[in-house]
């Protein structure tokens, strides 16, 4: 072979690492390219990257099986035709005439044969196949097929168990969650009671009188302890809804107050970033039936959101509208946006988009980013509701601001199917 000839490629799917070293050596030396991978599956993807001239398989590889990858691989059409041939420590009865029915071209048996195994692999290379006879070509090819749906059913059940495990561990990680959130709850309690004392002692309020620091301490100390509470709140509220049990108190809800009380929640926070809020209620419904005070939450997320992701002097609109038998409310905001592969996975737990700490304000102080739960658990109470959220955007540039569209879709009725009559 002259170096300017193309040298046939070799792929090599084996797991052993001491034959992995010899056959490569082996083969390299013959003047051949040899590409080596360790499992079935990384041979199948190196297999359709570089469609070798010719693939060594072993039979017993950790995850599938070499007749298995060559099975897989024979399906591709460019693959019709290479030559696989099984190089396996495997000579029980039966086991080359089940290679043959799983598609490969010949059989070879370890120990490998250091003078013969290139001239064989030239002779599988120029076209040689190994033959079987027809009679026992049809039992082998039965006792395959039984043998993939037996593994099959082996790693369903496997997979089956895995499932179940991960769910029970999913359970216990949310019952761990919902104690310690609990735990850590009743002292915080505690200790911003101790503070509001301290804070409205007559000791404190004279101390307070000599000395504007004193005052300003105890604030922040409450300011922080509210904020620690509020993300206590927080992932109490998203374990009950990922094991789905948002508990809903439905009663008659007039849908402009609640819009109305989510805006002045947020007030001094509009005030602080010089921001115009638009509340457009005029095709809104009179009331519907619905959790006033998870509905007010959720609607809260979005609002804080918006103030977040809008930059100073921005322009935030809420809107509610009825479409038949359901209310639409947006939350229309001119911020950063949001990239379009990120607009469905905003709505999953912990899920933070770009840089939050650039334009994001947290809840409290308005600064900072969050813990990304406040869509999931918007998310949850609209879909505990019957309802649907999503967001429409551009995408994000906070150059153009192009903003960001969040809607809710609830149906008037609530989750209850028949006719209600209104009070
Ligand atoms: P966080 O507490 O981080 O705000 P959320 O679940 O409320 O968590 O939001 C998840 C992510 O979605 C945010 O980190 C942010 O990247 C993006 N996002 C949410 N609302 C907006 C919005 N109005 N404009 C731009 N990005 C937003």
């Amino acid at each position: 072979m002259t170096p300017e000839e193309k040298r046939p490629t070799i792929l090599y799917i084996e797991d052993d690492p001491g034959s992995q070293v010899l056959v490569k050596r082996m083969l390299e030396y013959a003047g051949y390219e040899v590409m080596v991978a360790g499992t079935g599956l990384a041979g199948i993807n190196m297999a359709r990257q570089r469609t070798p001239d010719l693939i060594l398989m072993d039979i017993n590889l950790p995850d599938l099986s070499g007749r298995e990858v060559t099975t897989r691989l024979r399906a591709l059409d460019r693959f019709q035709s290479v030559p696989i041939v099984a190089l396996t420590a495997q000579s029980q009865v039966g086991e080359r005439e089940k290679a043959i029915a799983a598609g490969l071209t010949g059989y070879l048996t370890k120990p490998i044969d250091v003078d013969t195994l290139p001239g064989q692999v030239a002779r599988y290379l120029q076209g040689q196949r190994d033959e079987v006879a027809p009679d026992l070509l049809a039992e082998a090819q039965t006792a395959y097929s039984r043998e993939v749906v037996e593994r099959l059913e082996a790693k369903i059940r496997e997979v089956e168990k895995a499932y179940n495990e991960l769910n029970r561990l999913d359970k216990m990680k949310d019952a761990f969650i919902q104690l310690t959130a609990h735990e850590l709850r009743t002292p915080l309690t505690l200790i911003y009671g101790y503070g509001r004392l301290l804070y409205d002692s007559p000791i404190v309020a004279a101390m307070i009188q000599q000395s504007d620091d004193v005052g300003r301490l105890i604030a922040n100390l409450l300011e922080a302890i509210e904020r620690m509470s509020s993300v206590i709140n927080e992932i109490l509220l998203i374990s009950r809804v990922a094991s789905g049990k948002v508990e809903l108190s439905i009663s008659v809800v007039r849908v402009v107050e609640i819009i109305q009380g989510v805006v002045a929640a947020y007030q001094s926070a509009i005030e602080q970033r010089q921001q115009q809020v638009v509340v457009d209620v005029e095709q809104a419904p009179s009331s519907m039936y619905a959790d006033p005070d998870m509905l007010t939450l959720a609607l809260e997320n979005l609002l804080g959101n918006a103030i977040k992701y809008t930059p100073d002097g921005g322009t935030i609109t809420l809107r509610a509208t009825q479409h038949e038998d359901r209310v639409l409310i947006t939350v229309q905001d001119t911020g950063i946006g949001i990239n379009p592969d990120e607009q469905a996975l905003i709505f999953e737990r912990f899920y933070t988009a770009g840089d939050t700490q650039l334009h994001s304000t947290s809840k409290v102080a308005f600064r900072g980013g969050g813990l990304g739960l406040g869509l999931a658990i918007a998310k949850g109470i609209v879909e505990a509701h019957g309802g649907r959220i999503w967001v429409e955007s551009a995408g994000r540039n906070e150059q153009t601001m192009p903003g960001s569209t969040f809607t809710v879709s609830l149906p008037l009725r609530g989750r209850l199917a028949s006719p209600i009559r209104q009070h």
